[in-house]
Protein backbone atom coordinates (compact mmCIF):
# COMPACT_ATOMS: atom_id res chain seq x y z
CA UNK A 1 0.00 0.00 0.00
CA UNK A 2 2.49 2.46 0.74
CA UNK A 3 4.66 1.52 -2.12
CA UNK A 4 1.76 2.46 -4.52
CA UNK A 5 1.05 5.91 -2.41
CA UNK A 6 4.24 6.89 -2.82
CA UNK A 7 4.44 6.01 -6.28
CA UNK A 8 1.06 7.29 -7.49
CA UNK A 9 -0.74 9.51 -5.17
CA UNK A 10 0.27 13.52 -4.86
CA UNK A 11 -0.03 14.64 -0.66
CA UNK A 12 -0.72 18.30 -0.19
CA UNK A 13 2.67 20.33 -1.48
CA UNK A 14 5.03 17.63 -2.02
CA UNK A 15 6.25 16.22 -5.15
CA UNK A 16 5.43 12.87 -7.02
CA UNK A 17 9.28 11.64 -7.63
CA UNK A 18 10.52 12.54 -4.00
CA UNK A 19 8.04 12.66 -1.58
CA UNK A 20 8.43 12.62 1.96
CA UNK A 21 7.43 9.41 4.17
CA UNK A 22 3.71 9.22 5.25
CA UNK A 23 2.11 6.77 7.92
CA UNK A 24 -0.92 5.05 7.27
CA UNK A 25 -4.03 5.29 9.54
CA UNK A 26 -6.44 2.64 10.14
CA UNK A 27 -8.82 4.74 12.46
CA UNK A 28 -9.22 7.11 14.35
CA UNK A 29 -11.54 7.92 17.58
CA UNK A 30 -11.53 10.66 20.17
CA UNK A 31 -8.10 12.27 20.11
CA UNK A 32 -6.04 9.45 18.88
CA UNK A 33 -5.17 8.52 15.37
CA UNK A 34 -3.86 4.56 14.97
CA UNK A 35 -1.80 3.60 12.66
CA UNK A 36 -2.02 0.15 11.06
CA UNK A 37 0.70 -0.95 12.59
CA UNK A 38 -1.19 -0.51 15.59
CA UNK A 39 0.46 2.42 17.16
CA UNK A 40 -1.31 5.34 18.64
CA UNK A 41 -0.79 9.21 18.34
CA UNK A 42 -2.18 11.50 20.47
CA UNK A 43 -3.65 14.17 17.69
CA UNK A 44 -2.29 17.80 18.38
CA UNK A 45 -3.82 19.18 15.02
CA UNK A 46 -7.60 18.27 14.39
CA UNK A 47 -6.61 17.65 11.40
CA UNK A 48 -5.96 21.49 10.30
CA UNK A 49 -8.75 23.06 12.49
CA UNK A 50 -11.45 20.93 11.75
CA UNK A 51 -11.67 18.10 13.97
CA UNK A 52 -12.86 19.94 17.14
CA UNK A 53 -14.97 17.50 18.87
CA UNK A 54 -12.80 14.74 18.09
CA UNK A 55 -12.90 11.62 15.74
CA UNK A 56 -15.43 9.25 15.09
CA UNK A 57 -17.71 11.55 17.60
CA UNK A 58 -21.05 9.33 17.77
CA UNK A 59 -23.19 11.95 17.29
CA UNK A 60 -21.80 12.84 14.16
CA UNK A 61 -21.48 9.69 13.03
CA UNK A 62 -25.06 8.93 13.41
CA UNK A 63 -26.27 12.32 11.78
CA UNK A 64 -24.25 11.15 8.68
CA UNK A 65 -25.61 7.88 9.18
CA UNK A 66 -29.19 8.74 8.96
CA UNK A 67 -28.64 11.62 6.69
CA UNK A 68 -27.79 9.02 4.11
CA UNK A 69 -30.79 6.80 4.52
CA UNK A 70 -32.99 9.40 3.83
CA UNK A 71 -30.71 11.97 1.04
CA UNK A 72 -27.19 11.84 0.29
CA UNK A 73 -26.94 14.19 -2.53
CA UNK A 74 -29.60 15.90 -4.65
CA UNK A 75 -28.97 19.06 -6.77
CA UNK A 76 -29.59 22.57 -5.27
CA UNK A 77 -30.53 23.99 -8.84
CA UNK A 78 -33.96 24.50 -8.44
CA UNK A 79 -34.82 22.07 -4.51
CA UNK A 80 -34.08 22.63 -1.56
CA UNK A 81 -34.11 20.33 1.44
CA UNK A 82 -34.59 20.34 5.21
CA UNK A 83 -30.39 20.24 6.45
CA UNK A 84 -29.63 23.15 4.30
CA UNK A 85 -32.45 25.51 5.70
CA UNK A 86 -31.59 23.81 9.36
CA UNK A 87 -27.92 25.18 8.52
CA UNK A 88 -28.71 28.41 7.05
CA UNK A 89 -30.98 29.50 9.87
CA UNK A 90 -28.53 28.62 12.49
CA UNK A 91 -25.77 30.11 11.17
CA UNK A 92 -27.68 33.18 10.83
CA UNK A 93 -28.17 33.22 14.59
CA UNK A 94 -24.60 32.46 15.81
CA UNK A 95 -22.98 34.74 12.85
CA UNK A 96 -21.92 38.06 13.64
CA UNK A 97 -24.55 40.90 13.96
CA UNK A 98 -26.32 41.26 10.22
CA UNK A 99 -24.94 38.56 8.18
CA UNK A 100 -27.97 36.18 6.51
CA UNK A 101 -27.57 35.88 2.83
CA UNK A 102 -25.96 32.07 2.93
CA UNK A 103 -24.25 30.66 0.24
CA UNK A 104 -23.18 27.07 0.70
CA UNK A 105 -20.13 25.34 -1.18
CA UNK A 106 -17.80 22.62 -0.85
CA UNK A 107 -14.56 23.97 0.48
CA UNK A 108 -13.00 27.03 1.94
CA UNK A 109 -10.86 28.38 -0.72
CA UNK A 110 -14.36 27.71 -3.08
CA UNK A 111 -15.71 30.08 -0.19
CA UNK A 112 -13.15 32.55 -0.20
CA UNK A 113 -13.85 33.03 -4.64
CA UNK A 114 -17.30 33.43 -3.85
CA UNK A 115 -16.90 35.92 -1.32
CA UNK A 116 -14.94 37.59 -3.65
CA UNK A 117 -16.96 37.16 -6.65
CA UNK A 118 -19.85 38.64 -4.71
CA UNK A 119 -17.70 41.93 -4.13
CA UNK A 120 -17.02 42.14 -7.95
CA UNK A 121 -20.56 41.80 -8.60
CA UNK A 122 -21.49 43.91 -5.55
CA UNK A 123 -19.81 46.98 -7.23
CA UNK A 124 -20.46 46.25 -10.56
CA UNK A 125 -24.25 45.96 -9.84
CA UNK A 126 -24.36 49.10 -8.40
CA UNK A 127 -22.19 50.85 -11.46
CA UNK A 128 -18.99 51.46 -10.16
CA UNK A 129 -16.79 48.62 -12.05
CA UNK A 130 -13.73 50.23 -11.71
CA UNK A 131 -13.93 49.06 -7.77
CA UNK A 132 -12.21 45.90 -8.91
CA UNK A 133 -9.08 45.18 -6.76
CA UNK A 134 -8.49 44.06 -3.09
CA UNK A 135 -6.51 45.02 -0.31
CA UNK A 136 -5.09 42.41 2.22
CA UNK A 137 -2.39 42.33 5.12
CA UNK A 138 0.89 40.28 4.21
CA UNK A 139 1.22 37.31 6.06
CA UNK A 140 -2.09 36.30 5.25
CA UNK A 141 -4.05 32.71 4.12
CA UNK A 142 -6.78 32.37 1.76
CA UNK A 143 -6.88 29.42 0.19
CA UNK A 144 -4.94 27.34 -3.01
CA UNK A 145 -7.37 28.45 -5.93
CA UNK A 146 -6.57 31.64 -7.94
CA UNK A 147 -8.07 34.36 -6.64
CA UNK A 148 -7.25 32.93 -3.19
CA UNK A 149 -4.00 32.59 -3.94
CA UNK A 150 -4.19 36.11 -5.18
CA UNK A 151 -4.57 37.26 -1.73
CA UNK A 152 -2.18 35.00 -0.15
CA UNK A 153 1.20 36.13 1.29
CA UNK A 154 3.15 37.39 -1.87
CA UNK A 155 6.23 36.04 -0.06
CA UNK A 156 5.62 33.15 1.32
CA UNK A 157 2.27 32.19 -0.51
CA UNK A 158 2.12 31.25 -4.19
CA UNK A 159 2.90 33.93 -6.13
CA UNK A 160 6.61 33.67 -6.74
CA UNK A 161 5.29 30.33 -8.34
CA UNK A 162 2.40 31.54 -10.33
CA UNK A 163 3.74 35.28 -10.88
CA UNK A 164 2.40 36.43 -13.94
CA UNK A 165 -1.00 34.43 -13.83
CA UNK A 166 -1.56 36.10 -10.67
CA UNK A 167 -3.81 39.59 -10.59
CA UNK A 168 -1.88 41.99 -8.66
CA UNK A 169 -3.32 43.01 -5.74
CA UNK A 170 -2.44 45.33 -2.33
CA UNK A 171 -0.81 43.89 0.24
CA UNK A 172 -0.05 46.12 4.02
CA UNK A 173 2.47 45.24 6.19
CA UNK A 174 1.28 43.03 8.39
CA UNK A 175 0.05 43.82 11.91
CA UNK A 176 3.51 43.57 14.43
CA UNK A 177 1.40 44.39 17.73
CA UNK A 178 0.27 41.30 19.07
CA UNK A 179 -2.94 40.32 20.57
CA UNK A 180 -1.75 40.94 24.59
CA UNK A 181 0.50 43.32 23.69
CA UNK A 182 -0.08 47.76 23.93
CA UNK A 183 -1.84 48.92 21.57
CA UNK A 184 0.26 51.24 18.77
CA UNK A 185 -1.10 53.14 16.61
CA UNK A 186 1.62 53.32 13.87
CA UNK A 187 0.73 49.36 13.33
CA UNK A 188 -2.33 50.65 11.38
CA UNK A 189 -0.58 52.99 9.40
CA UNK A 190 0.23 51.04 6.07
CA UNK A 191 -2.92 49.94 5.77
CA UNK A 192 -4.72 53.53 6.35
CA UNK A 193 -2.52 54.61 3.58
CA UNK A 194 -2.99 51.93 1.23
CA UNK A 195 -6.83 52.14 1.67
CA UNK A 196 -6.79 56.01 1.08
CA UNK A 197 -4.80 56.01 -1.78
CA UNK A 198 -6.81 53.47 -3.55
CA UNK A 199 -9.91 53.72 -2.31
CA UNK A 200 -11.57 54.55 -5.56
CA UNK A 201 -9.96 51.14 -6.94
CA UNK A 202 -10.90 48.93 -4.41
CA UNK A 203 -13.82 46.28 -3.89
CA UNK A 204 -12.57 45.12 -0.85
CA UNK A 205 -10.70 44.12 2.09
CA UNK A 206 -10.15 40.60 2.71
CA UNK A 207 -7.96 39.49 6.23
CA UNK A 208 -8.11 36.52 8.63
CA UNK A 209 -9.42 38.50 11.69
CA UNK A 210 -7.30 38.39 14.75
CA UNK A 211 -5.20 34.80 13.74
CA UNK A 212 -3.14 34.80 10.88
CA UNK A 213 -3.03 30.75 10.36
CA UNK A 214 -0.99 29.18 7.60
CA UNK A 215 0.59 32.56 6.70
CA UNK A 216 2.43 32.49 10.15
CA UNK A 217 0.47 31.53 12.44
CA UNK A 218 0.01 35.33 14.30
CA UNK A 219 -2.45 36.56 16.77
CA UNK A 220 -2.75 40.60 16.39
CA UNK A 221 -4.69 43.14 18.20
CA UNK A 222 -8.31 43.32 18.03
CA UNK A 223 -7.67 46.99 17.96
CA UNK A 224 -6.58 46.55 14.15
CA UNK A 225 -9.41 44.97 12.99
CA UNK A 226 -11.65 47.90 14.78
CA UNK A 227 -9.77 50.17 12.38
CA UNK A 228 -9.95 48.02 9.33
CA UNK A 229 -13.64 48.31 9.89
CA UNK A 230 -13.95 51.57 10.14
CA UNK A 231 -11.80 52.55 7.78
CA UNK A 232 -13.57 50.75 5.31
CA UNK A 233 -16.69 52.17 6.39
CA UNK A 234 -15.22 55.73 5.82
CA UNK A 235 -13.85 54.77 2.05
CA UNK A 236 -17.19 52.81 1.06
CA UNK A 237 -14.98 48.92 0.81
CA UNK A 238 -16.19 45.73 2.01
CA UNK A 239 -15.14 43.62 4.25
CA UNK A 240 -14.69 40.06 3.63
CA UNK A 241 -13.80 38.15 7.38
CA UNK A 242 -12.00 34.55 6.56
CA UNK A 243 -12.97 32.88 9.34
CA UNK A 244 -12.21 29.53 7.70
CA UNK A 245 -9.71 28.77 10.47
CA UNK A 246 -11.21 30.66 13.53
CA UNK A 247 -14.76 30.05 12.91
CA UNK A 248 -16.30 27.81 15.57
CA UNK A 249 -14.80 28.95 19.07
CA UNK A 250 -10.56 28.17 18.25
CA UNK A 251 -9.44 31.61 19.36
CA UNK A 252 -11.23 31.63 22.43
CA UNK A 253 -14.72 33.55 20.68
CA UNK A 254 -17.09 31.68 18.27
CA UNK A 255 -15.93 33.88 16.36
CA UNK A 256 -12.77 35.78 16.20
CA UNK A 257 -14.70 39.14 14.67
CA UNK A 258 -16.35 39.18 18.01
CA UNK A 259 -12.92 39.95 20.13
CA UNK A 260 -13.06 43.21 18.23
CA UNK A 261 -16.84 43.61 18.46
CA UNK A 262 -16.90 44.35 14.60
CA UNK A 263 -19.14 42.52 11.58
CA UNK A 264 -17.48 42.23 8.18
CA UNK A 265 -19.94 42.79 4.80
CA UNK A 266 -19.19 39.02 4.16
CA UNK A 267 -17.62 35.85 6.09
CA UNK A 268 -16.19 32.86 5.22
CA UNK A 269 -16.75 29.66 7.64
CA UNK A 270 -15.34 26.41 6.89
CA UNK A 271 -13.10 23.73 8.10
CA UNK A 272 -14.24 23.13 11.80
CA UNK A 273 -18.00 23.16 10.26
CA UNK A 274 -18.69 19.88 9.57
CA UNK A 275 -16.78 19.38 12.63
CA UNK A 276 -13.89 17.98 10.51
CA UNK A 277 -15.92 15.17 9.03
CA UNK A 278 -17.13 16.13 5.60
CA UNK A 279 -15.79 19.11 3.21
CA UNK A 280 -18.58 22.12 3.58
CA UNK A 281 -18.34 25.96 3.68
CA UNK A 282 -20.18 28.85 3.92
CA UNK A 283 -20.07 32.49 2.36
CA UNK A 284 -22.41 34.69 4.35
CA UNK A 285 -22.90 37.90 3.25
CA UNK A 286 -25.06 41.07 4.52
CA UNK A 287 -28.43 41.80 3.34
CA UNK A 288 -26.71 44.99 2.22
CA UNK A 289 -24.66 43.12 0.01
CA UNK A 290 -27.32 40.40 -1.07
CA UNK A 291 -29.79 43.22 -2.55
CA UNK A 292 -26.89 45.03 -4.23
CA UNK A 293 -26.10 42.10 -5.98
CA UNK A 294 -29.56 41.33 -6.70
CA UNK A 295 -30.49 44.52 -8.16
CA UNK A 296 -28.08 45.09 -10.80
CA UNK A 297 -27.42 43.46 -14.06
CA UNK A 298 -27.50 40.53 -14.77
CA UNK A 299 -29.44 40.07 -11.34
CA UNK A 300 -28.14 37.03 -10.16
CA UNK A 301 -25.37 35.55 -8.29
CA UNK A 302 -22.95 33.96 -10.94
CA UNK A 303 -22.23 30.87 -9.03
CA UNK A 304 -23.04 26.85 -8.51
CA UNK A 305 -21.38 24.21 -7.88
CA UNK A 306 -21.96 20.68 -8.48
CA UNK A 307 -22.25 19.38 -4.52
CA UNK A 308 -23.55 22.72 -3.41
CA UNK A 309 -25.20 22.14 -0.03
CA UNK A 310 -24.89 18.83 0.06
CA UNK A 311 -27.33 17.25 2.73
CA UNK A 312 -24.41 14.67 4.13
CA UNK A 313 -22.46 17.83 4.65
CA UNK A 314 -25.19 19.85 5.79
CA UNK A 315 -26.86 17.69 8.22
CA UNK A 316 -23.40 16.57 9.84
CA UNK A 317 -22.53 20.51 10.27
CA UNK A 318 -26.46 21.06 12.08
CA UNK A 319 -25.33 18.35 14.48
CA UNK A 320 -21.68 19.51 14.87
CA UNK A 321 -22.28 22.89 15.32
CA UNK A 322 -25.26 22.11 18.29
CA UNK A 323 -22.75 20.03 19.62
CA UNK A 324 -20.76 22.85 20.35
CA UNK A 325 -23.51 24.82 21.61
CA UNK A 326 -24.64 22.65 23.90
CA UNK A 327 -21.48 22.00 25.04
CA UNK A 328 -19.25 24.64 27.85
CA UNK A 329 -16.50 25.37 25.30
CA UNK A 330 -15.85 28.47 26.63
CA UNK A 331 -14.13 27.16 29.73
CA UNK A 332 -12.80 23.84 27.61
CA UNK A 333 -11.01 26.25 25.51
CA UNK A 334 -10.00 28.57 28.32
CA UNK A 335 -8.36 25.72 30.32
CA UNK A 336 -6.54 24.25 27.38
CA UNK A 337 -5.36 28.11 26.85
CA UNK A 338 -3.95 27.89 30.04
CA UNK A 339 -2.49 24.22 29.99
CA UNK A 340 -0.48 25.27 25.97
CA UNK A 341 0.33 28.30 27.76
CA UNK A 342 2.10 26.78 31.00
CA UNK A 343 3.27 23.45 29.17
CA UNK A 344 4.98 25.38 26.17
CA UNK A 345 6.67 27.85 28.06
CA UNK A 346 10.08 26.01 28.65
CA UNK A 347 10.52 26.29 24.98
CA UNK A 348 10.35 30.56 25.91
CA UNK A 349 14.19 29.98 27.61
CA UNK A 350 15.47 28.30 24.48
CA UNK A 351 17.87 30.26 22.48
CA UNK A 352 16.91 28.97 19.32
CA UNK A 353 13.09 29.68 19.81
CA UNK A 354 12.31 33.56 18.51
CA UNK A 355 8.59 32.93 20.44
CA UNK A 356 5.77 31.53 22.18
CA UNK A 357 2.50 32.40 21.37
CA UNK A 358 -1.05 31.39 22.49
CA UNK A 359 -4.12 32.03 22.15
CA UNK A 360 -7.53 29.84 22.93
CA UNK A 361 -6.71 26.44 21.64
CA UNK A 362 -4.06 27.52 19.69
CA UNK A 363 -0.24 27.33 20.89
CA UNK A 364 2.64 28.19 18.55
CA UNK A 365 6.38 27.88 18.73
CA UNK A 366 8.01 30.02 16.56
CA UNK A 367 11.91 28.84 15.65
CA UNK A 368 14.83 31.20 14.57
CA UNK A 369 15.25 28.56 11.94
CA UNK A 370 12.75 26.09 9.23
CA UNK A 371 12.57 22.81 10.70
CA UNK A 372 13.53 19.58 9.01
CA UNK A 373 10.27 18.23 8.69
CA UNK A 374 11.04 14.77 8.02
CA UNK A 375 13.03 14.77 11.05
CA UNK A 376 10.86 16.38 13.37
CA UNK A 377 7.68 14.51 12.14
CA UNK A 378 9.36 11.11 13.03
CA UNK A 379 10.55 12.56 16.30
CA UNK A 380 7.27 13.21 16.93
CA UNK A 381 5.65 10.15 16.08
CA UNK A 382 8.28 8.30 18.09
CA UNK A 383 6.70 10.20 21.03
CA UNK A 384 3.03 9.04 20.49
CA UNK A 385 1.91 12.30 19.23
CA UNK A 386 0.92 13.74 15.94
CA UNK A 387 2.29 17.05 15.24
CA UNK A 388 2.79 18.73 11.71
CA UNK A 389 4.84 21.48 12.04
CA UNK A 390 5.56 23.84 9.01
CA UNK A 391 8.63 26.28 8.20
CA UNK A 392 9.93 27.68 11.47
CA UNK A 393 6.89 27.04 13.33
CA UNK A 394 5.32 23.97 15.50
CA UNK A 395 2.37 24.64 16.46
CA UNK A 396 -0.85 22.69 18.28
CA UNK A 397 -4.82 22.89 18.03
CA UNK A 398 -6.04 20.02 19.18
CA UNK A 399 -9.74 18.89 19.57
CA UNK A 400 -11.82 20.81 22.31
CA UNK A 401 -12.54 17.59 23.97
CA UNK A 402 -8.73 16.89 24.71
CA UNK A 403 -8.27 16.09 28.50
CA UNK A 404 -5.67 17.24 30.84
CA UNK A 405 -3.01 14.38 30.64
CA UNK A 406 -3.53 13.64 26.77
CA UNK A 407 -2.29 17.78 26.44
CA UNK A 408 -0.05 17.42 28.72
CA UNK A 409 1.77 14.12 26.65
CA UNK A 410 1.56 17.09 23.81
CA UNK A 411 3.52 19.65 25.26
CA UNK A 412 5.66 17.92 26.67
CA UNK A 413 6.88 15.89 23.16
CA UNK A 414 6.57 19.34 21.58
CA UNK A 415 9.51 20.80 24.33
CA UNK A 416 11.67 17.30 24.15
CA UNK A 417 11.42 17.24 20.22
CA UNK A 418 12.42 21.34 20.01
CA UNK A 419 15.27 21.27 22.69
CA UNK A 420 16.41 18.07 20.35
CA UNK A 421 16.83 20.69 17.60
CA UNK A 422 18.89 22.60 18.73
CA UNK A 423 22.13 20.11 18.91
CA UNK A 424 21.27 20.05 14.66
C1 LIG B 1 -7.68 26.48 5.16
C2 LIG B 1 -8.01 27.87 4.86
C3 LIG B 1 -8.56 28.23 3.63
C4 LIG B 1 -8.78 27.25 2.51
O1 LIG B 1 -9.68 26.24 2.84
P1 LIG B 1 -9.63 24.84 2.05
O2 LIG B 1 -10.80 24.08 2.60
O3 LIG B 1 -8.31 24.22 2.34
O4 LIG B 1 -9.79 25.16 0.60
C5 LIG B 1 -8.87 29.56 3.44
N1 LIG B 1 -8.65 30.49 4.39
C6 LIG B 1 -8.15 30.17 5.59
C7 LIG B 1 -7.96 31.23 6.62
C8 LIG B 1 -7.78 28.85 5.86
O5 LIG B 1 -7.24 28.56 7.05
Amino acid sequence: MLDFDRRYIWHPYTSINNPLPVYPVESAAGVRIRLMDGRELIDGMASWWSVIHGYSHPVLTRALQDQAGRLSHVMFGGLTHQPAVELARLLVDVLPDGLNRVFLSDSGSVAVEVAMKMALQYWQALGRPAKNRFLTLRSGYHGDTFHAMSVCDPVTGMHHVFAGNLPLYLFADRPEVGFHDQWDEADIASFAGLIEGHHRELGAVILEPIVQGAGGMRFYHPEYLRRVRSLCDRYDVLLIADEIATGFGRSGRLFACEHAGISPDIICVGKALTGGTMTLAATVATEKVGDGISGGDPGVFMHGPTFMANPLACSVAVASVNLLLASDWQARIATIEGQLEAGLSPCREMAHVREVRVLGAIGVVELRNPVNMERIQAAFVKRGVWVRPFGRLVYLMPPYCMEGADLATLTSAVVAVIDGEKEV
